[in-house]
């Protein structure tokens, strides 16, 4: 009881500390903002949260490619292609019903129905870009040609097109929207490196997937490959012991220096404020409500006490704006606080953070429905219907970075015949939406792995009882 005493102290002082670094980030950042620091006194200011992304995201390639490794190679092909499917299936619902939701919304409070407010930058000759491009890059990234280049280049749907390398190239140098015009700077494609740059996560998810199911009908021969994995899967756990007692610090920073920056909120009225309160009253109702009645009605256990022990990774997913290099942190909880089996969380965390993303298809959904309205073009129910498909692509096909669902909104958009330059419109507001829709990700991912592990309860049970069978035997 004394360990367990230790364990309650330890975990309650972090969500404490981790709650105080928000306050004190928010604090510290609205008493900093009369002081008009230059770009690059941000810069420095910010720093130690830099560091704390820079930590995440180091260990996020390991953590991808062993967890998945190691997670399926010790599941019998059986067990894992049904959590594989129940993890599918629950990815797709939850979507569709953020989808759902968004739609809703933004059709009762209409955030932009009377004439608009702010002209969108006009465009350049934007190349006009075909969903199925869209599509076809998303699988072209499943299946990277080169394995090495996958770990250091962030490949982003429409990497390759004038429009989002615009996007790109401002998120990389942090270029206010406003001075660009869309798809005109740059001629040619810039490969999305540098401060955003993560991997090719959904390359590295399919080849690790493929990887772990043949080490794992290897049997006795592959026996040497999959020790590896799981000491490799082990260490970088304990690297991410040691990097959470530095993440409140981190957060505190990164919170502080983008209230820092932010402008002045007064600005934010009229249209982009009602778009802005439709996202997060979207994002809270799946968030609070719907996700948590999901789980509820599938395990009978109290979904909040479950979310309680998720705090820490929704914070640094808030901190982050990144569902990637929040990945290290939402193991820790899921594992240490919630207990959740280790096999199911190498196995379906890692995918979830790179392809389920509610809270980015609400937001796809409220943007691109908010963007007609502006624009005063009705609707129709087909319109709505691709809108809805297209978003939860979109949402699949965004990197877990900060701000893709911005760059993958492009797909909507299109389908939908909306012009794509309106994006400017929702620009100013994004950070801010970034980061909640972020955390709403990062839920969807926790609470989707505590109902993948209630329902395979019985084959993990039964796979227990095949290694303690075995065991004997030996
Ligand atoms: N930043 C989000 C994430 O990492 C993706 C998005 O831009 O919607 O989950």
């Amino acid at each position: 009881s004394k360990k367990s005493l230790k364990g309650f102290f330890r975990r309650n002082l972090f969500v404490l500390f981790t709650v105080a670094s928000v306050v004190l980030g928010v604090i510290l950042g609205f008493a900093l903002r009369p002081h008009n620091l230059s770009m690059r006194e941000i810069k420095y200011f910010s720093f130690p949260g830099e560091l704390l992304m820079r930590m995440l995201k180091m260990l996020v390639l390991p953590l991808i490619v062993s967890s998945l490794v190691t997670g399926i190679s010790s599941l019998d092909r059986r067990a894992s292609g049904k959590m594989g499917l129940r993890a599918v299936v629950y990815y797709m619902v939850t979507t569709l019903i953020a989808v759902f939701i968004g739609i809703v919304i933004v059709m009762i409070i209409r955030p932009g129905k009377g004439s608009r407010d702010s002209p969108a930058v006009k465009s350049g000759n934007i190349e006009s870009i075909q969903a199925t491009d869209a599509f076809l890059d998303l699988i072209r990234n499943m299946f990277p040609p080169n394995l090495v280049e996958a770990c250091f280049i962030q490949v982003n749907m429409f990497h390759f097109l004038p429009v989002s390398a615009t996007f790109c190239a401002m998120q990389k140098y942090s270029l206010p929207f406003h001075n660009f015009t869309c798809g005109f700077i740059l001629e040619e494609t810039v490969p999305v490196s540098g401060s955003s740059a993560g991997v090719n996560a959904l390359g590295l998810v399919v080849f690790s997937m493929c990887f772990g199911l043949v080490i794992g009908n290897m049997k006795e021969q592959g026996h040497a490959l999959k020790e590896f994995f799981d000491c490799l899967n082990e260490a970088i756990m304990r690297l991410v012991a040691v990097i959470i007692w530095y993440a409140p610090v981190g957060i505190l920073f990164l919170i502080a220096g983008k209230i820092v920056e932010m402008k002045d909120l007064a600005e934010v009225g009229g249209q982009l404020g009602m778009y802005t309160v439709s996202v997060i009253v979207g994002l809270l109702i799946h968030g609070l409500f719907v996700l948590p009645l999901l789980y509820f009605l599938v395990t009978r256990r109290n979904p909040y006490s479950f979310i309680g022990g998720l705090l820490q990774a929704l914070i640094t997913a808030l901190g982050t704006s990144s569902s990637s290099a929040t990945l290290p942190i939402t193991f820790r909880c899921l594992e240490e606080n919630n207990h959740v089996d280790k096999r199911v969380t190498r196995f379906v965390l890692p995918v979830g953070a790179t392809i389920n993303m509610d809270g980015t298809a609400l937001y796809e959904a409220v943007a691109a429905i908010f963007i007609a309205q502006v624009n005063d073009m009705d609707l129709n129910f087909g319109q709505i219907l691709t809108i809805s498909i297209t978003a939860t692509a979109a949402s699949i096909g965004a990197a877990g970075i900060p701000q893709a669902g911005l760059v993958t909104m492009v797909i909507v958009l299109t389908s939908v015949g909306l012009p794509t330059e309106d994006i400017t419109l929702i620009i100013a507001v994004d950070w801010f939406l970034d980061r909640l829709r972020t955390t709403t990700n990062v839920l969807g991912d926790s609470l989707g792995a505590g109902i993948v592990e209630y329902l395979s309860r019985e084959e993990l049970q039964n796979q227990d009882a095949d290694l303690r069978n075995s065991v004997i035997e030996e």
